[in-house]
């Protein structure tokens, strides 16, 4: 299977009609049908590493201040409890958790919806462990490499350029609108998934103000390195959804697919 970072954006991408939606439903249409989906979202935090493993997820709107509609979207994917149980198998770095709790948050269901709009691919969410580093996310990653090779998709939800303090918010409904550093940013975060230059993105803080300023709290990159973490020998690259939106968010997304 490949493997997708997809940036999810605004909450109202889940109902909007835009450019975006259609990314994500064309890519949903370009890659094989997966038998499960097991999403790393920026929206699920926790102290140590767990899995979903209830049989149907709830549809979580962990949100505020957005129309009715968008509180009245319901996407009943079911869960895997296997798929949990395997990949909890998987991880031998640390324990796994298995959650019955969490659910499917907008991270997830906001794009996942998009893609399998029938909602018949069942989807486990993993969280992020806040007391990993970026280098240890990546190599979490990797234990969880051969899922691939079961029809399982990967999909990491955040956003690469994500400083919500410094959004420009009457440019918010702008075709595309981005700060000169956050251009900057985005095309020197290309160039290095591009080039494979995994270490430098992992030591982000370390690239210079345009990085820090696009990654002022790591919840919305660490998906990014999961995606990145799982790229094998034959994959090759792709970047679709490649705007600026609000002044210091991207969209950006990234297909790794075998050739
Ligand atoms: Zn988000």
């Amino acid at each position: 299977m490949p493997v997708l970072f997809l940036g999810h954006g605004s909450p109202m991408n889940a109902i909007e009609e835009n450019e975006f939606v259609q990314g994500f439903r064309k890519v949903g249409e370009e890659i094989p049908r997966p038998n499960a989906i097991l999403c790393i979202s920026a929206h699920w935090e926790t102290r140590g590493t767990y899995v979903t493993a209830m049989e149907n997820p709830r549809t979580i709107h962990d949100f505020g201040g957005f129309p009715r509609a968008l509180y009245e979207v319901q996407y009943p994917a079911p869960g895997s409890p296997e798929l949990a149980e395997e990949t909890r198998q998987l991880i031998t770095s640390a324990p796994v958790g298995l959650d019955d709790k969490w659910g499917l948050d907008h991270g997830a269901w906001s794009v996942i919806k998009h893609m399998y709009p029938d909602a018949n691919v069942p989807v486990i969410q993993m969280s992020l462990d806040v007391n990993r580093s970026p280098q240890q996310h990546y190599e979490l990653a990797k234990e969880i490499a051969s899922l691939r090779k079961k029809g399982v998709l990967i999909v990491g939800s955040g956003n690469m350029v994500h400083n919500l303090r410094m959004v420009a918010w009457d440019k918010l409904n702008a075709d595309e609108y981005g700060y000169d550093w956050a251009y900057e940013a985005s095309s020197k975060f290309k160039e290095l998934i591009a080039n494979d230059e995994h270490r430098r993105l992992t030591n982000y803080q370390a690239e210079g103000r345009p990085f820090q300023l696009s990654v002022p709290t790591p919840e919305h990159y660490l998906p990014l390195l999961y995606a990145l973490a799982l790229k094998e020998g034959k994959d090759e690259v792709s970047f679709f959804n490649d705007k600026a939106v609000g002044g210091s968010l991207t969209m950006t997304s990234v297909k790794i697919q075998a050739v």
